[in-house]
């Protein structure tokens, strides 16, 4: 299961994936993690036996907890400029043959590099 975190000033100095692993005793894979001094944003992949423990331990340290049921998503932002289909590791997006940006969402492995580079941040996790 997917799990996104999201912590603020209070929480984002704790080792809460390291904290969360040796209480639960979860391996826990981080696919992305945008942390800055104020506040931060991490995607975890956890095993889903563990989910609701991992979930239940990380939400008593005060971060915010989300499961991602849905892949990368896309809004009527977006002005097809090409950015996210050369940034993207497993080329889930494609351009057609009317020059426009097509997706293949089953391909996306979350690890959140297009949402950075999206200029008119048309891209994003659904929660
Ligand atoms: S980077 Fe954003 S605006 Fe550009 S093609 Fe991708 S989704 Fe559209
Ligand atoms: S989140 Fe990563 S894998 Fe998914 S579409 Fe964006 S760049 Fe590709």
């Amino acid at each position: 299961m997917l799990l996104l975190l999201r912590f603020d000033a209070k929480t984002v100095r704790e080792p809460i994936i390291s904290i969360t692993a040796i209480k639960t005793g979860a391996l826990i894979n981080i696919l992305r993690a945008d942390v800055g001094a104020r506040r931060g944003e991490i995607i975890v992949e956890v095993p889903d036996e563990k989910a609701k423990e991992v979930e239940k331990t990380i939400a008593e340290m005060g971060v915010e907890v989300h499961e991602i049921t849905k892949t990368i998503a896309r809004n009527d932002n977006c002005v097809h400029c090409g950015l996210c289909v050369s940034i993207c590791p497993t080329e889930v997006f494609y351009i057609n043959g009317d020059e426009k940006i097509e997706l293949r969402v089953e391909k996306c492995i979350h690890c959140g590099s297009c949402i950075g580079v999206c200029p008119t941040n048309a891209l994003y996790f659904p929660i």
